[in-house]
C-alpha cells in the first residue's frame, strides 16, 4: 500500500497504488434540487450504451429516490454498514476508507450484489420518507416527511476502488482525462471489481463474461463535448468540464468555481476514500443529518450559500449556464446581467440573461373576449 493525498478526506490514505493524477480531471456536477427524476439521462444513456445482450440490467446512468430508492437494491447502507458512521474532525475524515479498512488479504472491503440487488431499478420511486396522510397540505420548509432524487453514474474516482481491486490490471484510468476504463480483453470476469466499487458502477455481463461500466462518453469528450446524460437532462441540472488538481484553484472554470470557491457542490459518501469526481448540491430540504452522513461534513455551508443564490450573481449565473450548450465549457464569465461560456480556447460558446423579463397579461382580454392565463 502507498501513502496517497486525498482531498477530500484532509488527509493521506492507503491505496495499493502510488498516486498518479492525470493531466487533467473530467468532473460532473449535479443539482440535485433541479432534477425532476423523469430519467431521461437514464435511458439516453441506455440506449446509447448497453442495449445489447447481456446488459438488460444494466443502468450505468439511473436516478434514484432517497432515502429509499437504490440501484442496486441498498448500495449505500451496505456501504455503511462495512463502514460504519461517518466521522470527521475539523474537516479531516477520521474514519477508515474502503481500502484502509480491507479484510486481511484484500484490497477493498466490498460486497458483491446478488441478481435480486440488480432486479429493482425503480425500488422506492417517489416514496416519501414516512407516511402522508389522504389529503394532507405540507405548508412548511424543511418537510418532516420528505424525499429528492439522487442521479447517479460512476464516478469517474481519482483513487478507484474497481481498478484497486483488479488482479488482472484490466481498469485502467485514462492519464488525459481521468476517464475509468474496462480492458475488455484483458477482464476475465472475476468480477473483484464489481464487489469493490463503493458505489456500485460497474456491472458484469453475463452474456460476454466480462466486466462494463460508464465510460464518460469519451468519445463525445474527445471532441469537446459533453456526455449523453448531461446534454439530454430536461431539468438542467447537469455539468461535465475539468477539476484542477487539488492545490490549484481556478475561479473561471465552472467545477472549480462550484466545487472550491462557492463549495456548493459536494462528493458523493466521500468517506469510501475514492476521492469521487461527480460534485453533488445536495438537496436543501432534506434533512441535514442525513446530508451530512451523505455528502460530508461541509452540507451546512454548501446549502446556506445555495439559498443565498439570487444576491449571488456569479453562482447566479453558472447555474443559468447549465443545459444551455453541448459542448464542455471550460470557463465562465458574469457580467452585466449576462452569463457567458467560452471553450477551452476561449471562444464563445453560449450567452444566457440571469434572469428572463417577466410579462404580465391583462386577465380579461376584451378584443377577443376571453380570460388569461399567466404562465411562465
Ligand atoms: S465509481 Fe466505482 S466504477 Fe466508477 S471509478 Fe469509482 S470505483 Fe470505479
Ligand atoms: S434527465 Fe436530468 S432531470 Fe431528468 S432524471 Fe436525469 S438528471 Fe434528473
Amino acid at each position: 500500500m502507498a501513502d496517497v493525498f486525498n482531498w477530500q478526506l484532509g488527509r493521506d490514505m492507503q491505496y495499493p497504488y502510488q498516486a498518479e493524477r492525470p493531466a487533467r480531471q473530467i468532473a460532473w456536477i449535479f443539482d440535485t434540487n433541479k432534477c425532476i427524476a423523469c430519467q431521461t439521462c437514464t435511458v439516453a444513456c441506455k440506449s446509447t450504451w448497453t442495449s445489447g445482450t447481456g446488459q438488460e440490467y444494466m443502468l450505468w446512468n439511473n436516478v434514484e429516490t432517497k432515502p429509499f430508492g437504490f440501484f442496486p437494491t441498498g448500495w449505500d447502507v451496505e456501504l455503511l454498514n462495512l463502514l460504519g458512521p461517518a466521522k470527521w474532525e475539523g474537516g479531516v475524515s477520521t474514519g477508515n476508507t474502503v481500502f484502509e479498512s480491507a479484510p486481511a488479504g484484500e484490497r477493498v472491503n466490498g460486497w458483491l450484489p446478488t441478481s435480486e440487488h440488480w432486479a429493482h431499478p425503480n425500488i422506492g420511486e417517489d416514496e416519501p420518507s414516512g407516511p402522508v396522510e389522504r389529503g394532507t397540505y405540507i405548508d412548511k420548509l424543511p418537510h418532516d416527511t420528505w424525499f429528492s432524487y439522487l442521479a447517479r453514474i460512476c464516478n469517474h474516482c481519482t483513487y478507484p476502488a474497481c481498478l484497486a481491486a483488479c488482479p488482472r490490471q484490466a481498469i485502467y484510468k485514462r492519464p488525459e482525462d481521468g476517464i475509468v476504463l474496462v480492458d475488455q480483453e484483458r477482464c476475465r470476469g472475476y468480477q473483484e471489481c464489481v464487489a469493490a466499487c463503493p458505489y456500485k458502477k460497474v456491472m458484469f455481463n453475463n452474456e460476454s463474461r466480462v466486466s462494463e461500466k460508464c465510460i464518460a462518453c469519451f468519445p463525445k469528450i474527445e471532441q469537446g463535448i459533453q456526455p449523453q446524460c448531461v446534454t439530454s437532462c430536461i431539468g438542467r441540472i447537469r455539468i461535465a468540464s475539468f477539476i484542477s488538481a487539488p492545490e490549484t484553484v481556478n475561479p473561471q472554470s465552472p467545477i472549480d468555481f462550484l466545487v472550491k470557491v462557492r463549495k456548493v457542490a459536494l462528493p458523493l459518501y466521500p468517506q469510501a476514500g475514492t476521492e469521487p469526481n461527480v460534485y453533488y448540491i445536495p438537496p436543501i430540504h432534506a434533512p441535514r443529518e442525513y446530508l451530512r452522513q451523505m455528502f460530508g461534513p461541509n452540507v451546512d455551508e454548501a446549502v446556506e450559500t445555495y439559498q443565498q443564490i439570487a444576491a449571488d450573481d456569479e453562482l447566479l449565473g453558472l447555474m443559468m449556464l447549465f443545459g444551455s450548450t453541448e459542448r464542455i465549457m471550460h470557463s465562465f464569465a458574469v457580467k452585466d446581467g449576462i452569463a457567458t461560456g467560452y471553450d477551452e480556447d476561449g471562444t464563445e460558446l453560449v450567452s444566457v440573461p440571469l434572469r428572463e423579463p417577466t410579462f404580465i397579461r391583462e386577465y380579461f382580454d376584451e378584443v377577443h373576449n376571453t380570460y388569461r392565463q399567466n404562465i411562465t
